[in-house]
């Protein structure tokens, strides 16, 4: 179903029309070839072309085809709530104060590339919000403020009333609000990546699912149906989408299916009064309420539903539930659209890096946070390759990939989670501690 609905999405209605990328047609050769026109995918290419380096982008279907293209548009610049500065330099050691500079870049990252590049994909840094659900997860937001300000970077802790008067609704105990976040079109971004790297001399197909990966003397052989590159590297960046063509990366990760619904356009009233800052929201919910305003005034949100029958009206109806308990005066309202996508989950929620094969590297498990992690990402990817950046510099190790352990029952985790969350968020907010 994740396929069907990507015509479906806002995002598409909106976007501006993907460039020409015509499918793989013979063979070619290139340094770098990258197999998956995402975000990380498009970023590296984009990165390593402006290097000087050539580079090949072999997409299955369009750039901005997976989760890149559908989510719901937050540039957040963290990782997830559980994981804090220092709880990234606990698991990672090294590499670990690297990525969290990466991390408290990548907003900035993300609005200077769509700057420099001209991107017309409706984007707003007007920070990035995150409301605490308990006086619990208050206090590690506040721990959080102390972490950025002990490594000189400065977000913003809001008191109950400000966070009340940011957000138009709700009673949460307080914020934090990082400011270099935002919002933007996702699919737009996605298809000026695209442009820019074409512009910087990068060739993308799409139409172009990569059916196999061989090695070839030093190098690598990577076969669509209808042609073949030939790369001294190759890079995959399939994320969730992995399918069979590489069962190791497609192992370490869980799919997680994700919905979004945008609602009617509503009133200039309501637009004054809800989220009037237009920062995009998400708390600290373990189903986190996400909401923000798409440019052509609709509220957008979602989240996951239990798997089942008719799933799409399902999710709408869930989803405009879910938006009227939150903010009671909104009354009744359609949902315009419904459209879901795919989330690579780690376990430990952090992104990998991995070597697949000498030469045959993957990139992968940026989980909910991937507008702006990825960004970075692909241009630190594209700084190793061209010899700008020193492997033992790299913000992430480089090791084999870990298969989630019990992958296949794994893969049902998320829809045995959803209830247990909602249940302990729920207790949660109503004793308030
Ligand atoms: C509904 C939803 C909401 C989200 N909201 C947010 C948010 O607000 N903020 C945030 O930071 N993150 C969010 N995320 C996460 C974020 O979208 C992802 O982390 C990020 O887009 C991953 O980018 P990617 O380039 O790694 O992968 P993808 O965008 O998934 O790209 C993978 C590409 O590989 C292609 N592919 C797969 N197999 C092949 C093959 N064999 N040959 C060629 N091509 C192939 C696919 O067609 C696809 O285009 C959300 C995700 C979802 C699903």
């Amino acid at each position: 179903m994740a396929t069907e609905t990507f015509q479906r999405s806002l995002w598409s209605s909106l976007a501006p029309p993907a460039p020409r990328t015509p499918p793989l047609s013979g063979s070619g050769k290139a340094d770098v070839a990258i197999v998956g026109a995402g975000f990380l995918g498009l970023s590296t290419a984009l990165h390593l072309a402006e290097s000087g380096a050539s580079v090949v982008l072999l997409e299955a279907e369009e750039p901005g085809f997976g989760a890149s293209g559908r989510n719901t548009g937050f540039v957040v610049p963290s990782l997830r709530t559980s994981l804090g500065p220092t709880d990234i330099r606990d698991r990672l050691g090294e590499h670990g104060e690297r990525l969290t500079a990466l991390v408290g870049q990548s907003g900035d990252i993300v609005f200077d590339l769509i700057r420099r590049h001209g991107i017309a994909c409706s984007a707003e840094q007007t920070g990035w919000m995150q409301p605490a659900h308990s006086a619990t997860m208050m206090r590690v937001l506040e721990a959080r403020q102390g972490d950025w300000a002990a490594r000189g970077r400065s977000v913003l802790i809001l008191d109950a009333a400000e966070t009340k008067r940011r957000a138009g609704f709700g009673s949460y105990h307080g914020a934090l609000l990082d400011p270099t976040g935002g919002q933007i079109n996702p699919l737009a971004y996605a298809r000026g990546l695209a442009t820019a790297a074409l512009a910087a001399g990068a060739v993308i197909h799409a139409a172009s699912r990569v059916i196999a990966i061989d090695r070839q003397g030093e190098g690598w052989r990577v076969r669509t149906a209808s042609g073949e590159i030939r790369a001294g590297r190759v890079l995959l960046t399939t994320n969730a989408l992995v399918g069979c063509l590489n069962p190791a990366m497609a192992s370490s990760v869980i799919p997680v299916l994700v919905h979004q619904i945008a609602t009617e356009p509503l009133s200039e009233d309501l637009r004054r009064d809800i989220l009037p800052g237009r920062s995009p929201l998400a708390d600290t919910r373990r189903h986190t309420f996400a909401l923000r305003w798409s440019p052509d005034g609709r509220l957008v949100t979602g989240g996951m539903v239990l798997p089942g029958p008719a799933s799409l009206a399902r999710a709408s109806r869930a989803f405009l539930k879910r938006l009227r308990h939150f903010l009671p005066g909104l009354g009744t309202m359609r949902a315009d659209f419904v459209w879901n996508g795919v989330i690579a989950a780690t376990l430990d929620q952090m992104p990998r890096f991995v070597e697949l094969a000498p030469g045959l590297d993957g990139a992968i498990g940026c989980n909910g946070r991937g507008v702006a992690l990825t960004t970075a990402l692909g241009r630190e990817i594209a700084g190793l390759y061209a010899g700008r950046i020193a492997a033992d510099a790299f913000p992430l190790p480089h090791g084999r990939p870990e298969a989630v352990p019990g992958h296949f029952l794994a893969r049902h985790g998320p829809a045995l989670w959803l209830p247990w969350s909602n249940w302990r968020d729920h207790l949660e907010s109503a004793r308030g501690n």
